[in-house]
């Protein structure tokens, strides 16, 4: 049937109808997007970030890894951060994917020795979770004008780090009710997942964690006889230096922070934490656990009140609300960590003056790539040397274990690719071991929190 002219001219002459139609439907899917969220409980935004690296993960392990661009890179990145590292290596399919991890970790890692100044990027799995967080977080602010969106966010769907971040990007009026609600909250002491965000790898960090005990005796009976016993006791050990002293002075400060009660406790200051180590010290549990939470909940109370002060306030002094907020305060056990660092970096410069010292360390581990990679200025000739025959060798046995998965060398012994992806972490980034060698055997899937590469990747990042 033909149209006539007075249909074919209307959507002309009232295009503010329609267009107010789409905008309105734009409108409704944004909250619809926003509660559905918020639907699945603490945290909407952390959740999505979990969701879109897992199936980043997933997609590497059926499809992703043999394809240019995302070997490239991983490369770029020297492998991936600890944490997805620890994943792959507890999924099923490890004993054949992680060899070609570690192949391209060492390639990049190699070229990124060779030409001093490029950065190593990030981790391409947490890339991808960053960039899930950007996209639930301008959901959230989209929808935050519907009072159901608001009210979940405030009533424990959303993180208090999370809630931060929106309240500094959401408009005068509803930042300043986010602020005011989550200073409310901090009453209700909620748990560590609303203070700090959800953390999926702290359960598997504190099983490594507790590794790191009998250690901490070890080093105190080395340092009472002498400071090249203790120095010995730890280059003597199939791991990174550098990485364990790294990881065993946080588990020492942890386990003070969370056992010491009366007048030694932590003094306020000392108290502030980062999300990832505040998952640590509630998994060490103690007496004065509750305290350092309280003392951080204070924190983020103060943090809170200046925000609004802020916000009050006119012109410039309103701009530097948003900033200050979303910047992190100094945490003490991170602070630790590369104090700690820095310190043995030092002792093993000394030691290496003395040629004794010198020619017992070319039989030592030596330091792993990381610790290569962020060496303050040139590296000591046997740090050096000894980093160099330890990769090259790694180098060796990544190529025969890759030459033994092809169909024709089916006949030959197949050899310890289970054992190398085990031990080439400690050459690589000793943070995966949490500083410490290479356990026996592969970790086991955390039973509450198994390996997510195997949902399905239907959404690929
Ligand atoms: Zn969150
Ligand atoms: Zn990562
Ligand atoms: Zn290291
Ligand atoms: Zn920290």
């Amino acid at each position: 049937m033909p149209v006539s002219f007075r249909d074919r001219v209307r959507p002309l002459l009232r295009p503010g109808r329609s267009q107010r139609a789409k905008a309105e439907e734009r409108e409704n899917h944004r909250r619809r997007e926003a509660l559905h969220l918020m639907h699945g409980g603490l945290c909407a935004v952390c959740r999505e970030r979990d969701e879109s690296a897992a199936r980043w993960l997933s997609y590497f392990v059926m499809e992703s890894h043999r394809q240019e661009g995302t070997r490239a890179r991983v490369q770029e990145s020297a492998g991936l951060c600890p944490a997805h590292t620890r994943r792959l290596l507890a999924a099923p399919s490890s004993p054949w994917l992680m060899p070609q991890l570690l192949d391209l970790a060492l390639t990049g890692g190699t070229r990124l020795l060779r030409t001093p100044g490029t950065r190593r990027s990030r981790c391409p799995c947490c890339t991808a979770g960053d960039d899930a967080t950007g996209r639930a977080t301008e959901t959230l602010l989209c929808a935050l004008g519907h009072p159901p969106v608001r009210e979940g966010v405030q009533d424990g769907a959303v993180c208090l780090p999370h809630i931060a971040v929106l309240a500094t990007r959401a408009p005068y009026e509803y930042g300043l009710q986010l602020a005011e609600s989550a200073s409310a909250a901090l009453e209700e002491e909620r748990e560590t997942a609303w203070l700090a965000g959800t953390d999926e790898d702290a359960r598997i960090r504190a099983a490594l964690h507790r590794r790191i005990d009998p250690l901490l005796l070890d080093e105190e009976r080395h340092r009472r006889r002498s400071t090249t016993s203790r120095w010995q006791a730890d280059v003597g050990m199939d791991c990174c230096p550098l990485c364990l002293a790294e990881h065993r002075c946080a588990r020492r400060l942890l386990k003070w922070a969370a056992t010491t009660t009366g007048r030694g406790r932590p003094a306020r200051e000392e108290s502030v934490l980062c999300a990832r180590h505040l998952h640590d010290l509630a998994a060490t549990g103690g007496p004065n656990v509750r305290a350092v939470l309280a003392e951080n909940r204070s924190q983020w109370g103060t943090r809170l009140d200046h925000f609004r002060t802020l916000l009050g306030q006119d012109g410039k002094e309103r701009d530097r609300a948003g900033p200050y907020l979303r910047s992190e305060p100094r945490c003490r056990a991170c602070a630790e960590e590369r104090e700690a660092v820095r310190r043995q970096a030092a002792l093993l410069t000394a030691q290496l003056r003395d040629p004794v010292r010198a020619r017992e360390y070319g039989h030592t581990h030596g330091i792993c790539l990381r610790h290569a990679l962020s060496w303050p200025g040139p590296r000591p000739d046997p740090v050096q040397e000894v980093a160099e025959a330890r990769l090259a060798l790694l180098r060796w046995e990544i190529d025969e274990v890759l030459r033994k998965q092809a169909w024709h060398t089916r006949h030959e012994p197949k050899g310890a690719g289970t054992d190398l992806s085990l031990h080439a972490p400690t050459l690589l980034d000793g943070r995966v071991h949490t500083g410490l060698p290479a356990p026996a055997e592969s970790p086991p899937p955390d039973p509450m929190n198994p390996p997510r590469t195997d949902i399905p990747f239907d959404r690929r990042p």
